[in-house]
């Protein structure tokens, strides 16, 4: 122990902080842990997690529909919205109790407050005022959304933050933006009943995906009712004289809702933190910089998680905590390695992939065999629901590597992590074709695609 209060100190309890503290402290460090609002993080109390739950609530009409096609006769249902949140909110207590009883359990001090930096050493804590001083701090306090300030009537709107404990489900909702929130959500509330619209500024939705996964999602979405505008963006929100909001466009449209929600990124949570007293560096969207050991220019001052803004996903939060711990407490210098980080939409059909898409693909490899497959999935035979499963292999021609999976399809994230799992292997398309099918299964057709769908050479499909 040197002359500090604490070997290390982390400030924000969510992802990465929680498993730096945990980790640090089961080695024997003396570690305290401050979070201002609930432990978990955005994952855990507003994100990831009561996500997927309210994508499960919003499936079961379909169930219930489908149902009909094997047989059953379901009787009247109903969907009580205050119901889903009250049993969210009873799951969400229970993991952020686990989250403290793991933190707990290895002796790390749990400090209910802000804190921010002092110096490069020493933190303040808020609500004692006091000062303490730490070897080495973590900065893992994460995002917020992005609440577009710019935009006349932005205080109107709400973000995924408020969405999950809205006191009535709306009748109507816009949702602007076109990533994985925006699109998640649209699912979930049209799911649940609601009249719901997505406005993206863009050409197509998920700019950063494969175009067929982006057409065939978009078409699933409308399909489901949702309405979605692309190449337009809300330039004011204001409330009628009923209470009900009306988002004026760019292109001159109207739209009238109970709610808008705003989904436009999330930007790293630095305001007000006390970087500039220590010292520590932010790039011009205010993320903390740096290096590939998630060391800050600040020695004894490390950040990790999307307060970073590498890659915004709690797995590479936990994964760069982890590293952190290896390098620093185990003498085993480890960096989080970025590349091919598999991924899930929870949209509904659910997009799973990893690896490039075909357009990026195209970009940095001059010959590509693409191998895709569309087909309607076994259960929506009976049920009569009209769905599709896209599934798709990039393959560098050359060396015969598979350079990205996209699924779109149910269970698609499900796939992902599999896929992850083979690429970073450095899995050719021969090795998909050595692999025996699971039959009957979506998945087999990822290693019954025998031959090409077409080429892609020095950019043009042929
Ligand atoms: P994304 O970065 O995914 O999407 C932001 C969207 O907002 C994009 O469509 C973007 O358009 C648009 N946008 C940004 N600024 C403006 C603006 N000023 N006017 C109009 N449109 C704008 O962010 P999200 O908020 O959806 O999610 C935040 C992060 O959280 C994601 O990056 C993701 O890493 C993580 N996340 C992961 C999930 C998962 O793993 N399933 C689920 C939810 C969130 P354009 O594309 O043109 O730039």
């Amino acid at each position: 122990m040197t002359g500090f209060d604490y070997d290390l100190f982390v400030i924000g309890g969510g992802s990465g902080g929680v498993r730096s503290a945990r980790l640090a402290a089961s080695l024997g460090k003396k570690v305290a842990i401050a979070e201002e609002y609930r432990f978990g993080g955005t994952c855990v109390i507003r994100g990831c997690v009561p996500k997927k739950l309210f994508v499960y609530a919003s499936q079961f009409h379909e169930h219930f529909e489908d149902a009909a096609g094997y047989g059953w006769t379901v009787g009247e249902t109903s969907f009580d919205w205050s119901a889903l949140v009250a049993a969210k909110d009873k799951e969400i207590a229970r993991l952020e109790g686990l989250y403290r009883k793991g933190l707990d359990n290895a002796g790390a001090e749990i400090i209910e407050t802000r804190a921010e930096l002092a110096g490069p050493n020493s933190i303040r804590l808020l609500k004692s005022g006091k000062v303490v001083t730490a070897e080495k701090i973590v900065i893992a306090v994460g995002g917020a959304p992005n609440p577009h300030a710019a935009l006349p009537g932005h205080e109107l709107c709400i973000s995924s933050n408020e969405a999950f404990d809205l006191k009535e489900l709306p009748r109507a909702i816009v949702i602007a933006g076109g990533g994985y929130i925006a699109v998640e959500f649209a699912n979930i509330f049209r799911g649940l009943g609601v009249e719901t619209t997505l406005i993206y500024r863009g050409a197509e939705i998920l700019s950063r995906f494969d175009h067929d996964m982006r057409r065939g999602l978009h078409e699933a979405m409308e399909a489901k009712g949702i309405r979605i505008l692309c190449h337009d963006v809300i330039e004011e929100v204001s409330k009628d004289s009923d209470g009900r909001l009306v988002a004026r466009t760019k292109s001159g449209g109207e739209l009238v809702a109970d709610q808008v929600m705003l989904a436009l990124g999330r930007d790293p949570y630095t305001k007000g933190l006390g970087l500039e007293a220590a010292g520590v560096e932010t790039n011009e969207r205010g993320a903390i910089i740096v290096d590939r050991y998630s060391r800050t220019n600040v020695p004894g001052i490390f950040a990790f998680g999307d307060v970073t803004d590498r890659v915004q996903l709690t797995p590479v939060a936990i994964h760069e905590a982890m590293c952190f711990i290896e390098t620093e407490y185990k003498n085993n210098p480890t960096s989080p390695d970025h590349d091919l980080i598999a991924t899930a939409v929870f949209s509904q059909p659910e997009i799973g992939t990893v690896g490039l898409s075909e357009d990026d693909a195209a970009k940095r490899f001059t010959d590509l065999e693409v191998y895709r497959a569309q087909f309607r999935p076994m259960k929506a035979t009976l049920s009569g629901r009209a769905e599709k499963t896209i599934m798709k292999l990039i393959v560098n021609a050359e060396d015969r590597k598979v350079l990205g999976a996209h699924i779109l399809g149910h269970d698609a994230g499900e796939m992902a992590q599999i896929l992850g799992i083979t690429l970073k292997a450095g899995c050719t398309k021969d090795d998909f074709d050595r692999t025996m099918a699971v039959h009957p299964t979506a998945a087999e057709e990822l290693v019954t695609m025998y031959s090409p769908s077409y080429r892609i050479k020095n950019g043009e499909r042929i």
